[in-house]
């Protein structure tokens, strides 16, 4: 095996040829478990879909000469152990949406399983160990909370008090558990996951899930940060009133000052420029009738921009704007956000050494911000992190049209192999 990687990783077009072929086939591998029609895949937290994944992924890791091992909320490690301390861990969720694709989340563990088995049979032991993690859950499609998996890692949830939340069949977040055997209170054999605090780096490959790439034609996304996100919802309320016999200078239309303002946040996050960027996704009419002036207005607002200022100032300044818009016709205007999502920077360092490899590698590639939220996100306030994009067709995700070419999936991973071999074998970054 070794001499057949020697013979035929002797230049970076084979490496990437041997790679683009064993991500795909592992893609294909790890879509089976919960594959719907269409080629969609539906693996959600605790099923037997995601139990199946999960265990044949710790065989995998056992194949490839890792240890794996679960944390007591089925988040799967395999590490290869290193003469140093220090951990530096890479994966991403293996969880999907319903009907979703078969890159999202899945693309991140394909990546560090081969990074691991590569540098492994390459290099030998590091000098500090090196982890694939597939988090137990990030999507929050079956209980109505994300990021269970990287959010008992960092302490954010314990298996021990999970919030009792119910999926649509009535099933408790507690009672999924056990019966796919977490959540008895330590994990399942001997050994106990690194604690983050303690991780040198955590690193995530990720499809973009969105165009900027593919339109770019470039090869790499270096995520700078993963945005803030605020939500809202607003209520106008104006007077509900006679079709017919009220006339328009005397009217209160809590719709059309709605539709004003909804225009306005538009304006205003073109006006503040990229990456800001506000969306109304939902507007109600009340009462809807086709004959009465709408008496009141709700109406959903989405806020997103990589730094916390930006964020208090647009969104401070856009509630001033909304207030001057409903006085001038009348209305009154109340709301305040409910969703208020921090920010999460990517480390400078770990940034920067990823731009150097994609310089050294001749890929093409961009600093971007995320504007969807991922594991990496949770690590970044407890460790180095660092998360990297490669293209997706059409932009396209939560979906079976999910796709990315094998040769893209491929140079991602020969960042990460670069970057893995810098931090642990080499020891030149914390
Ligand atoms: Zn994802």
């Amino acid at each position: 095996m070794t001499n057949r990687i020697d013979r035929k990783a002797s230049s970076q077009d084979e490496l990437i040829c041997r790679l683009a072929e064993e991500a795909a086939d592992l893609l294909q591998w790890l879509a089976q478990f919960g594959a719907g029609q269409g080629g969609g895949v539906t693996r959600l937290l605790y099923t037997s879909a995601w139990q199946q994944a999960q265990a044949a992924l710790a065989e995998k890791l056992l194949s490839i000469g890792l240890t794996p091992y679960f944390d007591d909320a089925g988040n799967l490690f395999g590490r290869l152990a290193g003469m140093y301390e220090g951990v530096i861990v890479t994966g991403s969720h293996v969880d999907t949406v319903t009907h979703g694709g078969r890159y999202d989340g899945a693309y991140g563990i394909v990546a560090g399983v081969l990074a691991l088995a590569y540098l492994k049979e390459k290099f030998g032991p590091p000098l500090r160990s090196i982890e694939v993690v597939s988090f137990a859950e990030e999507e929050g499609s079956r209980f109505p909370l994300t990021f269970w998996g990287s959010g008992n890692i960092i302490g954010r949830y314990k298996t021990q008090e999970p919030p009792h939340l119910q999926d649509a069949e009535g099933i408790t977040l507690a009672e999924a558990m056990h019966a796919a055997g977490f959540g008895q209170g330590k994990a399942l054999d001997d050994r106990q996951p690194y604690s983050p605090s303690s991780w040198s780096a955590f690193i995530e490959l990720h499809i973009e899930q969105g165009s900027v790439l593919e339109r770019e034609g470039r090869q790499i996304g270096i995520v700078q940060g993963i945005v803030g996100q605020r939500r809202f919802t607003f209520e106008v309320k104006g007077e509900a009133n006679h079709a017919g016999t009220t006339p328009m200078s005397y009217r209160k239309d809590a719709l059309c000052g709605a539709s004003e303002m909804i225009l306005a946040i538009r304006d205003a996050a073109v006006a503040y420029g990229d990456p800001m960027v506000a969306t109304v996704g939902r507007l109600e009419a009340n009462p809807g009738v086709s004959n009465v002036v709408a008496g009141s207005a709700t109406f959903t607002l989405d806020v997103r921009h990589p730094q916390v200022e930006a964020l208090d100032e647009f969104c401070s300044a856009l509630m001033e704007q909304l207030k001057l818009i409903a006085g001038k016709s009348g209305l009154s205007i109340s709301g305040s956000p409910w969703m208020d999502g921090a920010p999460a920077m990517m480390s400078a360092e770990l940034t920067d050494a990823a731009r150097q490899i994609c310089c050294s590698r001749g890929f093409s590639s961009r600093d971007m911000y995320s504007g969807a939220g991922h594991d990496a996100q949770l690590l970044a306030p407890v460790c180095p992190t660092a998360m990297l994009f490669v293209p997706s067709r059409g932009g396209i995700s939560h979906s079976p049209e999910e796709y990315t070419k094998p040769e893209e999936l491929a140079a991602g991973i020969v960042v990460l192999i670069d970057l893995l071999y810098l931090l642990a074998y080499k020891g030149e970054t914390k």
